[in-house]
C-alpha cells in the first residue's frame, strides 16, 4: 500500500524567537561596539583607513537593508566604510566580517524552552528549520557555524539564512526555499517568529501558517495564533495532526460499510514518523479487523509507530483474534482510541489489556465524529 506522506513543519525565526540576542532598538551602541572591533583589527594589520567618528558615521549610514529586501553583503559594507584596502584579500574580509559579528554573538542565548521544544517536536515527526535573517548581510557560514556553538544545528532539520538565499525575510523567496530544503509544501508548514511583518506576514503571503512568539507581551492585541512560550506551540501543534490523522481513520471505517456488518465499521490508521505507513478497516465478518489488516502491512516492531483507530481495539477471541493482543505481540508505541467500544465483552477491557503491556493509550479524540459514524452498529 502506498505511504501517503502528511509530513508537516514547524519553520522558526532565529532571534527574539530560538535566542535572544538585542531588540532593534538596542541596535545602537551594539553597532558601536562592532565598528570598534573591525578598527582594532585593522590595527592590528595596518590597514587602518579612517578613525571611529568617520567610521560610525559611514555605518550608521549603512545600517539600512535594501526596499525589495534583496541581501546585501556585509562584505560590501565594510569595504564602503574602512576602505577597499581593507578587503585585500579573502582572509582578511572574513576575518573582519567575523570581528564585526563577536559582540553580537556574545549576546546570544537560547530560551530554556527551546531544545526540549525542538526534541519533542521531531519526535511528533514534524520537519524542524530555522529561517533568519542576519544582521547587516553578515556571511551565512559565521551563522551557521554560531548555531552550532548554540547547539541548534543539531536540533533542526535545516537551517537556511537569508545569505544563503540572497533574500531577507519577508521577501517570499526565503520562505519558498526554506519549505523546498525540508520537502514540505508551504501548506504544511507554521512559521514561528516575533516580528509581525518578517515573520507573520511574510511567511502567511507565502501560504504558511504563522504563529507570533510575544515572549515579553508586547502585542497583546494581535488578532492571530499567538503564545508568549515556545511550550504552547508543541502542545497545540501535537493535537493538530493527531486529529488530522484520526479523520482518516474515520474515513477508513467508512470504506468498511456494508461489508462488515454485524461488525461495527471501525477504521485505523498507523503513522510513524508524521506519515502514514499503513491503513486498514473493518473486513467481512471472519476476516479481518481494521487492526489487523493495518498491522499486515508493517514489519518488525512497532515501538516507533502510533495507531489511530475510531473504536476500542477488541479484547477478546471471537471469530477474529484480539485486536488489541495483536497490537501488543507487534510491540505497538502508542494507540490512539476515538470511543471505547460498548460491546459488554470489551467496554474498557480492549484499553486495560493495553495499559497493562505498557502501551501509552488515548481516549477520546473525535469521539463525537466517531459514535455520529458508528453509534448504529455498536452493540450494548
Ligand atoms: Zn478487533
Amino acid at each position: 500500500m502506498a505511504c501517503t506522506p502528511l509530513r508537516s513543519a514547524i519553520l522558526f525565526d532565529l532571534g527574539n524567537t530560538l535566542a535572544a540576542y538585542y531588540r532593534p532598538a538596542q541596535f545602537g551602541p551594539v553597532l558601536e561596539a562592532c565598528v570598534r572591533m573591525v578598527l582594532e583589527e585593522l590595527h592590528r594589520r595596518g590597514l587602518v583607513s579612517v578613525d571611529f567618528d568617520t567610521a560610525i558615521d559611514l555605518a550608521r549610514k549603512e545600517n539600512k537593508e535594501a526596499p525589495d529586501f534583496r541581501f546585501s553583503p556585509m562584505e560590501d559594507r565594510l569595504a564602503r566604510i574602512f576602505g577597499p584596502a581593507s578587503m585585500s584579500d579573502t582572509g582578511t574580509v572574513r576575518t573582519l566580517c567575523e570581528r564585526f559579528l563577536e559582540p553580537i554573538f556574545r549576546m546570544g542565548r537560547v530560551y530554556d524552552d527551546v531544545l526540549p521544544t525542538l526534541a519533542r517536536l521531531r519526535a511528533a515527526g514534524y520537519a524542524t528549520a530555522i529561517v533568519s535573517n542576519a544582521p547587516w548581510g553578515s556571511p551565512p557560514q559565521l551563522w551557521h557555524e554560531e548555531l552550532s556553538r548554540l547547539g541548534l544545528s543539531g536540533a533542526v532539520d535545516k537551517i537556511v539564512m537569508c545569505g544563503d538565499v540572497g533574500w531577507r525575510k519577508p521577501a517570499p523567496q526565503i520562505f519558498l526555499h526554506a519549505a523546498a530544503a525540508i520537502g514540505v509544501p508551504c501548506e504544511r508548514c507554521v512559521f514561528v517568529g516575533d516580528e509581525p511583518q518578517w515573520d507573520v506576514v511574510g511567511s502567511s503571503a507565502a501560504g504558511m501558517r504563522p504563529i507570533l512568539i510575544d515572549r515579553d507581551d508586547l502585542h497583546a492585541n494581535y488578532e492571530g495564533m499567538r503564545v508568549r512560550h515556545l511550550s504552547e506551540i508543541a502542545d497545540s501543534l501535537g493535537g493538530m495532526d493527531a486529529t488530522v490523522f484520526m479523520s482518516l481513520a474515520l474515513a477508513e471505517g467508512r470504506r468498511a460499510l456494508q461489508a462488515c456488518l454485524p461488525n461495527p465499521p471501525v477504521g485505523c490508521v498507523l503513522v510513524r514518523a508524521g506519515e502514514i505507513v499503513a491503513r486498514g478497516f473493518t473486513q467481512p465478518p471472519g476476516q479481518d479487523h481494521a487492526e489487523a489488516m493495518a498491522l499486515r502491512q508493517v514489519k518488525g516492531p512497532l515501538g516507533d509507530v502510533t495507531a489511530y483507530v475510531t473504536l476500542e481495539p477488541c479484547a477478546f477471541h471471537g471469530r477474529t483474534p484480539s485486536c488489541a493482543a495483536a497490537l501488543i505481540e507487534r510491540e505497538i508505541g502508542c494507540v490512539v482510541v476515538a470511543a471505547l467500544d460498548p460491546h459488554p465483552r470489551n467496554a474498557g477491557n480492549g484499553v486495560q489489556m493495553l495499559r497493562a503491556a505498557g502501551v501509552h493509550v488515548e481516549l477520546g479524540l473525535l469521539e463525537h465524529e466517531a459514535l455520529r459514524d458508528m453509534a448504529p452498529y455498536l452493540l450494548s
